[in-house]
C-alpha cells in the first residue's frame, strides 16, 4: 500500500511531515486571503442581485428600466478566480513569481511593484499564521485521517474568524458545509460519535440563540450575529455536546481578556460590539486539538480523576 508507505515514512521522518504541511499551510494561506477579501464581496453582489431581481418582479412598470441599473448588471461579476491578483491599489496585474506566500512580500519589501504603493502586512500574516496552526495541528494528531479533517476545519476558522473582524459576517457557505461535515465525521468516529455529534449541533445553536434572546429581553439590544449560533453548532457537530461548556467558557475568557485590554487602552469604548466570532473560534480549536487534555487537568486539579 502506497499510503502506508507514505504515512510511515512521514512517521519515520516528522521533519518532512511539519516542513511539508508548513509549506502547504503557507499555499492554503494565500488562498486564504482571496477568500477573506472576496468572499463578503460576492455575498455583497449576490444580495444586491436578489434584491434588484425582487424590485422588478414586484414593479408593474416592465419597459422602464433606468440606465443605471442596465450598467450595474453589465459589470463583469467578481469570482474567487476571476479576475486574477491585482495591486488593491493601481490594479497591476501580479505576476506569479511576485505572488509566492511571504517570500515575495519580503523580497518586494512589502510594496507593489507597479505603483510602491504598501501591501497590507496582513497578507504574510496570514500566510504565516496558517503555516504555523497547519503544523500545530499535525503535530498534535500525527499523519492521520483526524488532522487532514481538522486541517480542513482550521483553515476554513481563520477564514470565518478574519471575516467576521472585516465584516461582522460569518458567511453560510463556509459554517454550514463544515457542520455538515462534522456531522459526517461522527459517523466514522473521528473525533466523537453521531450520539454525541447530532445533540452537540442543535444545542451548540440553541444554547447561543437563548443567550442571544435573553441578552436582547434584557438590555433592548443584539449582542451577537446568527453566524455565532451556526459557529458554535459547528463545534458540537465536530466534537460532541461535551465539548460546549468549554468553548463557550473559554471564547468569554478570551473575550473578556481581548475587550477590557481595548477600552482599558482606548481603542474601544464600553458597549461598543466586538466581533464574538474569533473568540469562538479560537476557542473551538483549542479544544479540538487539546479540549481533552484540559478537562483532564482540569478534574486533577478539582481533585476529581
Ligand atoms: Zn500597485
Amino acid at each position: 500500500m502506497m499510503q502506508n508507505d507514505l504515512v510511515s515514512l512521514l512517521e519515520q521522518f516528522p521533519i518532512l511531515l511539519y516542513s511539508s504541511t508548513a509549506l502547504i499551510g503557507l499555499v492554503v494561506g494565500s488562498f486564504l486571503n482571496v477568500l477573506i477579501l472576496r468572499l463578503p464581496r460576492i455575498m455583497e453582489q449576490q444580495w444586491r442581485e436578489e434584491c434588484s431581481e425582487l424590485l422588478a418582479t414586484a414593479s408593474t412598470a416592465p419597459a422602464a428600466t433606468p440606465p443605471a441599473e442596465t450598467k450595474e448588471r453589465d459589470k463583469p461579476l467578481l469570482g474567487l478566480a476571476r479576475p486574477g491578483s491585482h495591486c488593491w491599489a493601481c490594479g497591476a496585474a501580479i505576476k506569479p513569481w511576485d505572488n509566492i506566500p511571504v517570500l515575495s512580500w519580503l523580497l518586494l519589501r512589502g510594496r507593489c511593484r507597479a505603483c510602491t504603493r504598501p501591501i497590507p502586512l496582513r497578507y504574510p500574516l496570514v500566510e504565516l499564521l496558517t503555516a504555523l496552526v497547519s503544523v500545530a495541528v499535525v503535530w498534535q494528531l500525527g499523519p492521520t485521517f483526524a488532522a487532514l479533517a481538522a486541517l480542513i476545519l482550521t483553515w476554513g476558522l481563520i477564514a470565518l474568524a478574519v471575516i467576521d473582524l472585516d465584516t461582522q459576517l460569518l458567511p453560510d457557505s463556509l459554517t454550514l458545509p463544515l457542520l455538515w461535515l462534522g456531522l459526517l465525521l461522527s459517523l466514522g468516529g473521528t473525533f466523537t460519535e453521531p450520539t454525541a455529534a447530532i445533540p452537540g449541533a442543535a444545542a451548540g445553536y440553541l444554547l447561543l440563540w437563548l443567550v442571544f434572546h435573553a441578552f436582547r429581553i434584557a438590555t433592548g439590544k443584539q449582542g451577537m450575529g446568527h453566524g455565532d449560533f451556526k459557529l458554535l453548532a459547528l463545534f458540537g457537530a465536530w466534537l460532541g455536546w461535551q465539548a460546549l461548556a468549554q468553548i463557550i467558557l473559554l471564547s468569554s475568557l478570551a473575550g473578556a481578556i481581548v475587550g477590557i485590554g481595548l477600552i482599558a487602552s482606548g481603542r474601544q469604548q464600553a458597549g461598543q460590539p466586538i466581533p464574538y466570532g474569533p473568540f469562538l473560534a479560537i476557542a473551538g480549536w483549542i479544544s479540538l486539538l487539546w479540549g481533552n487534555a484540559i478537562t483532564q487537568s482540569y478534574l486533577q486539579w478539582a481533585g476529581l480523576a
